[in-house]
């Protein structure tokens, strides 16, 4: 996915470009459907756009304060009381960030010393090796098996070093769809509270789980004093360039996180910030509507691959659907997705880009069906393309 680059630190070599990014290039280029990237093809709620456009246009347009607007940071407060019954301040403990990404990063850098580890769970987020990479530390990481990607719990306790730091703990997770149980958070905490370790939590797809609700790892004992949670309004306001994230948790390590946020973007998206706080005040049907909506997608892709004979791996929650094509004759996710285009005009992400690179090949493929019902039954017939 990467050639070495002359002019790059050697810290970096091989993050060459997103896998995203790659994939949508090659979408555009060939002109398939894209499954590969996850952003929705509609706009989210149109109260939350109008928000924005009228904050344009009643000039809300310098730079917000440095951690965020006000009114944003009381509605993020609001927001984990109501879901989740966690009590925030909202003046020390919500940073407003430039979206997860910027969140995840800033966190890291700010955490860890040259050589300090960081443990996540493979397959992991494109954008952690790399942050953990530009603070100098080390990726070090637990498998999560299939079918059912749960960890031993063994591997955890066995993950951690003296220099371990921090504990990134994606859930819901990209790329399987898994929601992490109470007793798996249960068991992460236990390492955290007895090894001293901090959590930090991309809770990004939190509202998009079809069954039953989202738990905080900062909800599970002795963990609220040592989580950094991050999320954003991407996904969940179907939004996703708006870039507008954010970090809750204790004052000492906010404050730590927004020291290091100061100097990579400072602030960002000033009318998009009351926007958002439109959007996350929204009534509960609203985020139950948009699961119940994207479950409908899964559902409809998912018959689809399988009818092409795919073997899916299906989510409980998130954007995606990992399916294996080893029942197709692949055992190169990486193959598959560099010929889709060209056999049946369909875009996806091997499996294989968020695993480390000595992982070897994948059958898996990912799908991302935050489409328009039309638009996932044209990737499926074009699908079924791909059979014989
Ligand atoms: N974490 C995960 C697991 C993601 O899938 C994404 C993509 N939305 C991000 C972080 C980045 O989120 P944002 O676009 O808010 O930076
Ligand atoms: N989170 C999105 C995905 O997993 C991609 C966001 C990006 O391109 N950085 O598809």
């Amino acid at each position: 996915m990467s050639r070495a680059q002359p002019h790059l630190v050697a810290r970096l070599q091989g993050l060459g470009t997103t896998i995203f990014a790659e994939m949508s290039a090659l979408a555009e280029a060939t002109g398939s459907i894209n499954l590969g990237q996850g952003f929705p093809d509609t706009d989210g709620p149109p109260e939350v756009a109008e928000a924005a456009v009228a904050a344009i246009r009643t000039g809300v347009n310098q730079y917000p304060p440095g951690p965020g607007s006000a009114d944003l940071r009381a509605a993020v407060a609001e927001h984990q009381l109501r879901f989740y019954g966690i009590e925030l301040d909202p003046a020390s403990q919500v940073l407003v960030t430039a979206g997860a990404t910027e969140a995840i990063t800033a966190a890291v850098l700010a955490l860890c010393e040259v050589g300090d580890e960081v443990i996540a769970f493979e397959p992991f987020y494109d954008s952690y090796p790399a942050a953990v990479a530009l603070a100098g530390a080390q990726l070090r990481t637990v498998p999560l098996e299939p079918p059912g990607w749960s960890f031993d719990p063994e591997r955890l306790v066995r993950a951690v070093s003296s220099r371990t730091r921090l504990v990134l703990l994606n859930s819901p997770h990209n790329p399987t769809g898994k929601v992490f149980s109470p007793a798996e958070l249960d068991a992460i905490a236990e390492v955290c509270v007895a090894r001293d370790l901090i959590a930090l939590t991309d809770e990004v797809y939190e509202h998009l789980v079809f069954d039953g609700h989202h738990l905080p790892l900062s909800s599970r004992p002795g963990m609220a004093e040592r989580t950094i949670a991050v999320s954003s309004a991407g996904k969940t306001f179907s939004f996703t360039g708006w870039k507008i994230g954010w970090v809750t948790g204790p004052e000492p390590l906010l404050n730590a996180v927004r020291t290091v946020k100061q100097f990579l973007t400072y602030v960002n998206g000033a009318p998009f910030q009351p926007a958002v706080a439109t959007g996350l005040r929204l009534g509960d049907g609203y985020f139950s509507a948009a699961a119940q909506a994207l479950r409908q997608r899964r559902d409809r892709l998912e018959a689809g691959l399988s009818a092409s004979g795919f073997a899916v791996h299906v989510p409980a929650a998130t954007y995606f659907a990992m399916a294996d094509a080893s029942p197709l004759g692949y055992r190169d996710g990486v193959l598959l997705c560099q010929e889709m285009p060209k056999r049946c005009g369909v875009v996806a992400v091997p499996a294989a880009a968020f695993y480390p690179a000595a992982a070897g090949p994948s059958p898996l493929v990912r799908f991302a069906f935050c489409k328009r019902p039309e638009v996932l039954d044209e990737a499926v017939r074009r699908l079924a393309l791909l059979v014989g």
